[in-house]
């Protein structure tokens, strides 16, 4: 995003990349191979569990993992060739190697073989991402103890897996395997899961996967984990002390991804990191070295893609002197479980901390006609707004295409709509969507019409 912008504003620009192929963890191994499987265990959990009640008899599915996991990588190779056409499209240039700042004006590029490549410039974006983290005692072996990256390549359904971690990661993947047969335990620190989003969604969405078979150990500290040559036992201990074993195939840690700066030679270049390895930055996103800039997973914020991506186009137009904005408040946070969760603005807790006067409405889909239609009646939409003003705080919902969804709240919230503002807008039916505004009439004087 950044490079296409700075082209696009007319900078002679180029891009650096040590992996083969352009698109980071999200093309390659992040967003979009993990939505492929979703999409595909779907489907498959559809066949088995839905499929009878809507009239279609099929002989139970079988799962072709290899065939799952091909059409993945051909979802993967066709993003990550549009990409590329989008650099020539805007001539970008492309080296292929490992960046390491000599000074804060030139890098050397050093690609897999041959000799290093020196690049100067006026003006550097560093869009360095996030690596998986871990948990101290935890050895993550790429084996039997993996990260997302390896969950996204297993060549056989495992029997059962355990996951630490009750967030996005490991949620979403914990349904791919979860749909596909593979019964998942879920070890988690705090005592909800998506501990960071509103408190709401996360209760719904434990009762959802428990349908779905998931086990869930929450305020649980993970003491250890041994790995043999098939199997994995993961120890954990709750509040009082009792412990767990849980034997599985594998187990996943998804504990949350570090900031990855390794060998960039920050140091020369004289760029500072924070106190949790981040690179620092002012409103502006400029490092303390006024010519470097950094933005995504590698600064402070939300580890999200369309954070990044905003942050990208800010920053190219930061330098062509324009004055773009973002604002933070109001970027979405999805999970691409069934039914899927996003929320924007605040959250009723962080309301309440703030001692900010609030109301609040809420709709369930179990009264939507379209959720109905669909057989989607888990879940529902809550809407928070001023207590006064009736300008809406923040959008909190888990159910069918919420993911979705949630671009109409954001649109709303950017407007500074009203609850009443989003209740009066005219909502097609029968769609998903008409939740929401019964949920914002309900906000505004409690006067939704369906529930
Ligand atoms: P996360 O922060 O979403 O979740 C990590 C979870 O691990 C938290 O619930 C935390 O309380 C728990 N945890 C931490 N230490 C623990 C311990 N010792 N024992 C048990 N539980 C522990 O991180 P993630 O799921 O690893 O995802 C990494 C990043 O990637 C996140 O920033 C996430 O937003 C991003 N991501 C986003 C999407 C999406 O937007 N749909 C999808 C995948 C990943």
């Amino acid at each position: 995003m950044a490079a296409i912008r700075c082209a696009q504003l007319g900078m002679r620009t180029a891009i650096v990349e040590r992996y083969n192929t352009l698109g980071g963890t999200c093309l390659n191994v992040g967003c979009i191979p993990s939505k492929a499987l979703l999409d595909s265990s779907e489907h498959f959990h559809n066949a088995g569990h839905t499929f009878k009640e809507h009239g279609i008899k099929i002989s139970a599915p079988q799962v072709d993992i290899t065939q799952m996991m091909k059409r993945k990588s051909q979802v993967v190779q066709q993003s990550c060739d549009g990409v590329e056409y989008l650099m020539k499209k805007n001539k970008v240039e492309v080296f292929t190697g490992h960046a390491t700042f000599k000074d804060s004006t030139t890098i050397s590029v050093k690609p897999e073989k041959g000799n290093a490549v020196i690049v100067v410039g006026d003006k550097f974006i560093i869009a360095t991402g996030s690596k998986p983290s871990s948990i101290p005692g935890v050895k993550v072996d790429k084996k039997r103890v993996i990260t997302s990256t390896e969950a996204l390549e297993l060549k056989a359904v495992p029997k059962e897996m355990v996951i630490i971690g009750g967030g996005v990661i490991g949620l979403e993947l914990g349904s791919v395997y979860a749909r596909l047969g593979t019964k998942i335990k879920v070890v988690e620190y705090m005592n909800s899961l998506i501990p960071t989003m509103d408190k709401g969604l996360g209760r719904e969405l434990q009762k959802v996967l428990k349908k779905l078979g998931f086990e869930f150990y929450l305020s649980h500290k993970v003491t250890g984990v041994k790995a043999a040559a098939r199997s994995v036992t993961v120890s954990a201990e709750d509040a009082k002390s009792k412990t767990i074993e849980l034997k599985a195939d594998y187990c996943l840690v998804s504990v949350g991804r570090r900031p990855f700066t390794d060998k960039l030679g920050l140091d020369k270049a004289g760029v500072k990191l924070d106190e949790r390895g981040r690179i620092e930055v002012d409103a502006d996103l400029r490092t303390n070295v006024t010519n470097i800039f950094a933005i995504g997973d590698v600064v402070k914020g939300a580890m999200l893609a369309h954070k990044a991506e905003d942050e990208g186009m800010f920053v190219a137009e930061i330098i062509a002197g324009q004055k773009p904005h973002i604002d933070y408040n109001l970027i979405p946070g999805v999970v691409y479980t069934w039914p899927e969760v996003a929320s924007v603005g605040r959250t009723e807790e962080q309301l309440k901390e703030a001692g900010v006067d609030y109301k609040k409405g809420s709709f369930p889909f179990r009264a939507s006609g379209r959720a109905r239609a669909s057989m989607d009646l888990d879940g529902s939409v809550k809407v928070l707004a001023d207590k006064i003003t009736d300008e809406i705080l923040g959008i909190h919902m888990i159910g069918p295409r919420a993911a979705d969804m949630i671009a109409e709240a954001v649109v709303a919230m950017e407007f500074r709509a009203s609850a009443e503002d989003l209740g009066r807008f005219s909502h097609a039916h029968p769609t998903f969507t008409e939740a929401l505004k019964e949920a914002a009439l309900d906000a505004s004087a409690k006067r939704a019409i369906h529930s």
